[in-house]
């Protein structure tokens, strides 16, 4: 992680600082409307990964398990030349939830690179972390309280948007 990038290097102060916006999904949900959510989590959302290249960061790889749901493991499988099966023993647990993920944080794929090995055919749930754009942002709407304290990225897209809301 380059600790030096601006986006980077405020997220990890407010991490230590714990001064993390609570009740972000609250806040934001107060008074705005679906249309308002979606537009302005889409433009925040191609902004700031305008700024922030993922390459720099890799912290969701490092520490979050993603799914790796049915379709995900076929294809993966099949990537890397191997059974669904063998797959499935070699790289995938299950967590409390009963959700197939991938066994090991660090991700096994994650190179020291921070590049992904398999990234054609990456899970859907890596694709689509941290779900700050347009639609996705609202279908997740739960999980952006967590999500903001792995990804600098959507801590400030949720920032810039609680910012507009004051306007
Ligand atoms: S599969 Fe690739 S994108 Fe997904 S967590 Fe692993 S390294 Fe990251
Ligand atoms: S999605 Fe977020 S946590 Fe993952 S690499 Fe990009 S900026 Fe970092």
């Amino acid at each position: 992680m380059n600790e030096n990038h601006p986006l980077i290097k405020d997220w990890l102060n407010k991490l230590k600082s714990h001064t993390i916006t609570k009740s972000i999904t609250k806040r934001l949900t107060r008074g705005n409307q679906t249309k308002w959510l979606v537009e302005a989590s889409s433009k925040q959302h191609a902004i700031v990964f305008g700024k922030l290249d993922c390459l720099e960061c890799a912290n969701c790889c490092s520490t979050i398990p993603p799914i790796v749901n049915k379709p995900d493991r076929k294809r993966i499988a099949k990537y890397l030349g191997l059974s669904v099966k063998a797959f499935e023993q070699d790289y995938i647990s299950l967590d409390e939830d009963g959700d197939s993920v991938m066994k090991t944080v660090p991700c096994v794929f994650l190179g020291k690179d921070n590049t992904c090995s398999i990234y054609e055919v990456r899970p859907k749930a890596c694709r689509q972390f941290p779900h700050t754009d347009g639609y996705d942002f609202i279908e997740q709407l739960s999980i952006h309280e967590q999500n903001v304290k792995h990804c600098p990225a959507s801590l400030r897209i949720i920032t810039n948007m609680l910012e507009l809301q004051k306007k």
